[in-house]
């Protein structure tokens, strides 16, 4: 593809993304998430999808950071935190009470109303905040470190869960996670890849114990990669040897086979 190709697609997907949002078709796929020690389904993660009626599947890594640019992320935000809590709060009245996680833009946390939307999601829903789980990308933090520790304790004051994504993905810095006092760790995928790697996801994870945080591995995709993260005492896993993020009505009948709820 020329990159003039490319600017035409990406102009086209910022006219049409308001719109998407706006009709709800970019909608919300679930990706489960273990405990590494028992292997129970412990919770799901949302992730945004949009099938472009002439263009077809546009991966999120291409319309979210355009959304970004052009202010829809905060509609396309408030459609999957609503999804996410709409779908903690239906297992939560099930036997299967499951937590969920919906990650949220830099842009969001900058945001007065954002924080509004969290409380009036969380009551509208009636899930109990702490199945919520808020998920923000170190990059996004790199920026004003102090400035986003105080959004993020705004969001824990609500009982909510604060996950810090993608850890190991760049310039990582355990400081950086003890100074947003975040509630979870998320080890990125090339943590979770390689064995060459293990001694840094070991430390990762002792160091968020110390700490008291929770520690979940991504992009788990072979059963060495699952044996690995329990050797390291890691405490959820997430990835395709799982399941693949599907949606809600494929989730539902995923649970069925797999739990039996
Ligand atoms: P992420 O938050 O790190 O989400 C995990 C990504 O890894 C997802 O890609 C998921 O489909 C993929 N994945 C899961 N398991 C495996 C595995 O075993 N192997 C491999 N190779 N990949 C796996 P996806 O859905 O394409 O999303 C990409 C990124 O887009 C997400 O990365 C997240 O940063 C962003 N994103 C997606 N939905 C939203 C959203 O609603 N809001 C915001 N702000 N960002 C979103
Ligand atoms: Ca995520
Ligand atoms: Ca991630």
């Amino acid at each position: 593809m020329t990159s003039s190709t490319r600017e035409h697609i990406a102009a086209r997907l910022a006219v049409d993304l308001p719109v998407a949002v706006r009709d709800q078709a970019i909608v919300p796929f679930l990706q489960p998430q273990i405990s590494v020690s028992t292997r129970e389904v412990i919770g799901v993660e949302v992730l945004s999808r949009w099938t472009h009626p002439e263009l077809g599947v546009i991966p999120p890594a291409v319309f979210i950071p355009i959304a970004e640019e052009t202010g829809a992320i905060h509609g396309l935000g408030r459609l999957m935190l609503r999804a996410c809590c709409r779908v903690g709060a239906f297992w939560q009245q099930r036997s299967q009470p499951l937590d969920v996680a919906v990650n949220v833009a830099p842009s969001q946390l900058a945001t007065e109303t954002f924080y509004a939307e969290v409380r009036e999601e969380l009551a509208d829903s009636g899930i109990d905040p702490h199945r919520l789980t808020v998920e923000v990308t170190e990059a996004t933090v790199i920026d004003d470190p102090v400035v986003t520790a105080g959004r993020l304790d705004r969001l824990r004051d609500l009982g909510v869960v604060v996950s810090i994504d993608d850890f190991g993905a760049g310039h990582s810095s355990l400081r950086r996670v003890t100074d947003l006092r975040a509630t979870e760790l998320k080890l990125d995928r090339k943590l979770v890849a390689e064995a060459a790697t293990e001694k840094l996801a070991q430390a990762a994870i002792e160091f968020a114990h110390r700490r008291g945080m929770r520690t979940v591995g991504e992009g788990v995709e072979t059963k060495e990669q699952l044996a690995r993260l329990q050797r390291l005492g890691c405490d959820r896993a997430q990835g395709y040897l799982i399941a693949k993020p599907v949606s809600e009505t494929r989730f539902s009948g995923w649970m069925r086979e797999t739990v039996g709820v």
